[in-house]
């Protein structure tokens, strides 16, 4: 059986008619440069995350960017991260001209720690005061401690950018130490919220894309001013931004797709449900291969919420190269996201992060191995990836 680690092919061919009829009015209209159809979808985009404003990128690298260019964040200034996430997050802050200050992640989530950046926060108040901003990342589809970050942010007044990319439409409980719980979507917690639209996301388009919400009506008029060369009116330059406009075919195609998300954070969640079952049946939970811990399930009505989309679905194991190997040979994809934490990086050895050791990033980086998930996953392959889980920790 082969089983592969993501199949975009069940969706090209259910959405295939409907995409095209889509594509070709973008084609016809002669409107190539953002127009209706991107405000259309930057409405759509907006409601779904329960924000006033939503403004079309080219890319969620972008979305990050612009972000942190209309934040003016530059030459001297500090951004807090995570140096567990995929690179963009980190990239973004060294290109503005800032540099990153990270706090470790918490074991069960892999989210930034709210408890080691009290530190952080803490010291930087002492001092210089460079933090200028706090962005958290919410990693394979399960939102950071938001409760607690936004009172951190409120306490030392410094911005949230939130990194969405692998999260749209996960919620996140809001408001629980006073007893009264309100969800709320992902990207709208922060000043500003960045997806991605990167074809292995939820949401995924047929090429780069991406999207900046924000309840902040001003800062939503900032971020258009800068992804379209700091331009307003044209040729009238207030600021130095650049090209980072979603194109118009991008988002005909994800406005087609955006009505059948639910549906579809539905089946991974369903997924994640029959792998829990089948690692039970096979007597593998916690000794050898630990599950994802969606952090928030227990509070109450989360089966309501969207408490984890699964964009990935992540177990932690001993022995994780060779059963990376051994799942390869045997037709099942997989991946390590990611084999080597942010401070480690060789473009880093520079900068000052090389005496840094942040432990619990660290060992998800030694033992994490993304599965399967993806929507249209079939309880047989599933079975398949278990089965050969147990005969590799057998042998
Ligand atoms: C995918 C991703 C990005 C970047 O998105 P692109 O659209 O590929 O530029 C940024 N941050 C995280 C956490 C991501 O997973």
């Amino acid at each position: 059986m082969n089983v592969p680690l993501l199949d975009l092919q069940p969706q090209t061919t259910r959405f295939r008619e409907e995409i095209l009829q889509a594509v070709t009015g973008v084609i016809d209209s002669t409107r190539y440069i953002l127009g209706p159809r991107v405000s259309e979808f930057e409405e759509a985009i907006a409601d779904y995350c329960g924000v006033d404003d939503a403004v079309g990128v080219s890319s969620g690298t972008d979305a990050l960017l612009v972000s942190l260019m209309a934040l003016e964040i530059g030459p001297g200034d500090l951004v807090l991260t995570t140096p567990y996430t995929f690179f963009a997050t980190m990239g973004s802050i060294f290109r503005v001209g800032a540099m990153p200050v990270f706090a470790d992640v918490e074991e069960s989530s892999l989210n930034i720690d709210p408890a080691e950046m009290v530190e952080i926060l803490e010291e930087d108040r002492r001092g210089d005061c460079r933090i200028k901003a706090i962005m958290p990342v919410h990693l394979y589809g399960q939102c950071a401690d938001m409760d607690k970050i936004m009172d951190l942010a409120a306490e030392y007044e410094v911005p949230v950018v939130e990194d969405a990319a692998q999260a749209i439409g996960a919620e996140c409980p809001l408001g629980i130490k006073n007893g009264s719980v309100q969800w709320k979507r992902a990207g709208s917690m922060g000043l500003s919220g960045c997806f991605s639209f990167f074809p292995s996301k939820n949401l995924g388009g047929i090429g780069d894309g991406g999207m900046v919400v924000t309840r902040d009506h001003e800062f939503a008029g900032l971020l258009q001013c800068y992804r379209n060369h700091g331009a307003e009116p044209k040729y009238y330059h207030s600021h130095i931004g650049g090209n980072f406009r979603l194109d118009p075919i991008q988002a005909t195609v994800l406005s087609v797709k955006l009505p059948h998300l639910e549906q579809c954070h539905q089946q991974r969640r369903t997924n994640s449900a029959v792998y829990h079952t089948l690692f039970e049946q096979a007597g593998l939970i916690d000794n050898p291969v630990c599950l994802p811990k969606p952090v928030y399930s227990e509070i109450n009505g989360a089966e309501d919420h969207n408490f984890h989309i699964y964009n990935q679905y992540i177990i932690r194991v001993p022995r994780r190269d060779d059963l990376r190997d051994y799942l390869q040979q045997h037709s099942i994809g997989c991946e390590v996201y990611y084999p080597v934490c942010l401070h480690e990086q060789r473009c880093l050895a520079e900068h000052g992060y090389g005496d840094l050791s942040f432990p619990v990033a660290e060992k998800a980086a030694e033992d994490s191995l993304a599965l399967p998930i993806y929507p249209e996953l079939s309880d047989e392959q599933q079975a398949y990836v278990v089965e050969t889980i147990s005969r590799f920790y057998q042998a």
